[in-house]
């Protein structure tokens, strides 16, 4: 069932209502709601193809929607409403070969009345080396900074990512996270889509599943993962029996996996024990038994009911 429509709050700096985008007929946003706070971060996850970047560019103005609105509130009605600055760095963000990081950071700041100083940001993203390096020969990481760095130019009130770790580093990828978490406290509201659910949980107030241009579930990390939200994974020759979790309490679920099975629970202790009384019945083989959170990866899965195209294992 969709989410039901967002309450307006006064502090929404971002509102989207009933977003309808249509590429060749075919819906790619299909009434989409979506309203962010100053300090929140909302995160967009979603398969491929989801409407994830068709989302951020409409919210952007950069793609014209055949329905539904978008609206970025005035920064302080009360001195004359000036317009919210606005920051974004989207994955079809391209520079000159030639330019260097200095260079492209000084060009931007030329554009507006107070930027940040593109010295503070090539330090702040790591790039003070590289700063008269030309852009052709950054790496995929470092050309990712540098994009993230331009969008902060502005000293954003809104602002907009599209999947801002992809490709990156873990120790990049933990930075990025700590100079969008930076953003949260200073007020920015912040959209970004990802395909990891470790990153939306890490970073998100709250989580938007997007499926076929459609909000499926929107809410808290916690909230999305509900009370049952243990997994236990188990890998066994012969695999488990389904049969052997019915009856307990806790689980909510059973997923046969190859050489094994996948159980949801709310308390993994019952569903060892059940392993272990059936393992020594049949001396079957456990190779493997891992008890994890249930993930927002989890939950996509279940929600879109089919499996990933790309698995990594790492995101989606
Ligand atoms: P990904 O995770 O792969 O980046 P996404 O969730 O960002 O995907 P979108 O890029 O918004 O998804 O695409 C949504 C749908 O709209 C897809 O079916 C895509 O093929 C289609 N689409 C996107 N841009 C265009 C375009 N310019 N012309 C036609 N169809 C498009």
């Amino acid at each position: 069932m969709p989410p039901a429509p967002q309450a307006h709050s006064s502090a929404d700096l971002v509102e989207v209502n009933g977003l309808v985008k249509r590429y060749d007929g075919v819906a790619a946003l299909d009434g989409v709601d979506l309203h962010i706070r100053a300090g929140e971060i909302v995160g967009l996850l979603g398969r491929n193809g989801a409407g994830k970047t068709t989302l951020l560019e409409c919210v952007l103005g950069l793609r014209t929607p055949d329905a539904g609105t978008v609206r970025i509130q005035k920064s302080d009605a009360n001195k004359g409403g000036e317009a919210v600055r606005v920051g974004a760095q989207l994955q079809t963000a391209g520079l000159q070969d030639h330019l260097t990081p200095r260079e492209a950071l000084t060009l931007f700041a030329g554009f507006y009345e107070q930027p940040a100083k593109p010295d503070a940001l090539l330090r702040r993203f790591g790039l003070e080396e590289k700063a008269n390096a030309k852009f052709a020969t950054l790496s995929t990481g470092q050309k990712q900074r540098l994009f993230l760095a331009l969008a902060l130019v502005n000293r954003p009130q809104v602002l907009v990512l599209d999947e801002p770790t992809a490709g990156l580093d873990p120790v990049s990828r933990r930075d990025l996270h700590a100079v969008i978490l930076e953003a949260r406290v200073a007020g920015c509201a912040v959209l970004l889509s990802t395909h990891y659910g470790e990153e939306a949980e890490t970073l998100c107030d709250r989580v938007a599943i997007l499926d076929q241009g459609r909000i499926l579930k929107m809410d808290t990390p916690s909230a999305l993962r509900g009370p049952v939200g243990t997994v236990v994974t188990i890998a066994s020759d012969p695999a488990p029996a389904v049969e052997i979790f019915q009856g307990l309490p806790e689980v909510a679920g059973v997923e046969p996996q190859p050489g094994g099975c996948a159980v949801r629970t709310s308390d993994p202790v019952p569903v060892l024990a059940a392993v272990t009384r059936w393992a020594e019945a049949r001396a079957a083989q456990v190779t493997d038994a891992r008890v994890r959170p249930r993930s927002l990866e989890d939950i996509v899965v279940e929600l879109t009911g089919r499996p990933w195209e790309t698995g990594t294992g790492e995101g989606m």
